[in-house]
């Protein structure tokens, strides 16, 4: 009869792992440290789970060196794989701030990349051979776009309202309305954000209220400019007054302020004409005289990450040049991402239909119906223990835009026979590919509107195998 100690000693010596073959094969690729380590944890694990062994478990025991090798080349591909990976989004929410908020167009792949696994004209100017500006590539296309004098870009929509604060407000009083001081998504306060730009806050108004007199009395000498919020993730209902922007430049003409507008999402298109929520567009602003509008690169836009500024040329051209431009940049794999972006809304026919935000946005009720009667009919057609139903329910907008906008939708409705939705929930993040959907009274929800066609079989194929462990009653 074998012993603990008889299995210690069955237990492989690292040098004759280091010693087999395909260890000596993935060796030539990886580094030897790295390899190391995975062996190591694995002979520890075999010695742990000696260590528990009950002593009528002892004599079963195998410790078989095709497994132990095999496990050591699993380890060391999980920890090679990338732990930022791509996930199925089935919680119908577009702008799904943790999963990644705006995808990029996968048109945009080979220019992206053609721009950064080479030299680029970054900051490169090529017409004269000297030194250029990374703003370049996107300016004359977002004055275009916007009908904006000029244009700059940031490493997102915070940095942006800094840089305008910091830039034409520092030590000087910056009228908002009270109804306008928001938070939003957790670490973007108006007030904050203002203080860190070195502007001093004078708010106006009530919270639900605010006239043209309320500005007008508070501005005086240490006025420096007049800032707008868009409130993009909640909305006052009732007894409100907001002063408009046609009011608010007319105020800032006749006092001689700047008028600055954060419009958050910053969209180009009237979304009115699909029968959602119209958000406040940037080329409306600048063409009602607002001197700087700020906008979110990945909200409504659909692009990368990032912070835009459109406006008046003297006030981005002191932008430019300040010093704290050089901390908030955007980097070229955005800027690439940024420009691609524009360019679709500059020249596609149907920039709705490219840009995957304003796809996935503005379906129709049939389109979205069909997408989801094939998915139903995937999963139908596969599953055994699955119940796969088809019901009427709502997608949201998400990233803080449009609070009050449901998008109707069909969602699928997914159970198993004997597992409760939690499990499947855990089962389905937990796929190579994880699947994320929502619960709702012990089922999965699955909005299809989020879901691209060509990852329905991914979600086949992981609820197969979730069937095939539940069937192996693990
Ligand atoms: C989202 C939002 C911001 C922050 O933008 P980020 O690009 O996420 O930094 C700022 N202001 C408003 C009004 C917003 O909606």
């Amino acid at each position: 009869m074998a012993d603990k100690r008889q299995l210690f000693s069955l237990i492989p010596k690292v040098d004759d792992i280091l010693n087999e073959k395909k260890i000596i094969d993935i060796l030539k690729d990886y580094d030897r440290d790295f390899v190391l380590k995975h062996v190591r944890q694995n002979i520890e694990n075999i010695r742990k789970q000696i260590v528990k062994l009950k002593d009528n478990e002892i004599e079963t025991f195998k410790i078989e060196e095709d497994m132990v090798i095999s496990n050591i080349l699993k380890s060391v591909d999980e920890e090679k794989a990338m732990n930022l990976r791509r996930v199925v989004n089935a919680t119908g929410v577009v702008l799904h701030t943790n999963l990644g908020r705006a995808l990029i167009n996968d048109n945009l792949k080979n220019s992206i990349w053609d721009a950064v696994s080479n030299y680029s004209n970054l900051e490169y100017d090529i017409e004269t051979g000297k030194r250029g500006s990374r703003y370049s590539h996107v300016e004359e296309v977002l004055s275009q776009l916007t009908g904006a004098e000029s244009a700059m870009v940031v490493n997102n929509n915070a940095a942006a309202v800094l840089l305008v604060l910091s830039t034409m407000a520092k030590n000087k009083e910056v009228i908002v309305s009270r109804g306008q001081l928001v938070e939003i998504g957790g670490a973007f306060r108006v007030p904050e954000v203002m203080e860190q730009g070195g502007a001093l806050l004078k708010e106006v108004g009530t919270t639900n209220k605010t006239h043209v007199w309320d500005y007008e009395k508070a501005i005086g000498e240490e006025t420096g400019l007049l800032l707008k919020v868009h409130t993009s993730n909640y909305k006052v209902l009732g007894f409100t007054k907001e002063v408009s922007i046609e009011e608010l430049v007319e105020i800032g003409d006749k006092y001689k302020l700047p008028v600055i507008e954060d419009i958050g999402s910053g969209t180009l298109v009237d979304f009115s004409k699909y029968g959602i929520t119209k958000e406040p567009t940037v080329q409306e602003s600048i063409k009602k005289g607002i001197d700087v509008v700020t906008f979110s690169g990945d909200k409504l836009l659909g692009g990368p990450q990032a912070g835009i500024i459109v406006g008046k040329k003297e006030y981005i051209d002191l932008m430019k040049k300040n010093p704290l431009t050089r901390a908030i940049r955007i980097d070229k794999l955005t800027l690439a991402a940024l420009e691609g972006t524009l360019r679709t809304y500059l020249t596609s026919k149907n920039p709705d239909k490219e840009i995957p935000t304003l796809r996935m946005l503005t379906y129709t009720k049939e389109e979205i119906s069909e997408k989801a009667y094939k998915l139903h009919d995937i999963l139908r057609n596969s599953l055994v223990d699955f119940n796969i139903e088809k019901e009427e329910g709502h997608s949201q907008v998400g990233g803080g835009s449009m609070p009050t906008e449901y998008l109707k939708t069909t969602l699928i409705k997914v159970s198993h026979k004997e597992k409760n939705a939690s499990y499947i929930e855990k089962k389905m993040r937990e796929n190579n590919i994880p699947v994320i959907g929502r619960i709702s009274e012990e089922n999965i929800l699955l909005d299809v509107r989020t879901v691209k066609e060509d990852e329905f079989n991914i979600i086949k194929t992981c609820l197969l195998e979730i069937e095939k462990m539940a069937q192996g009653g693990k």
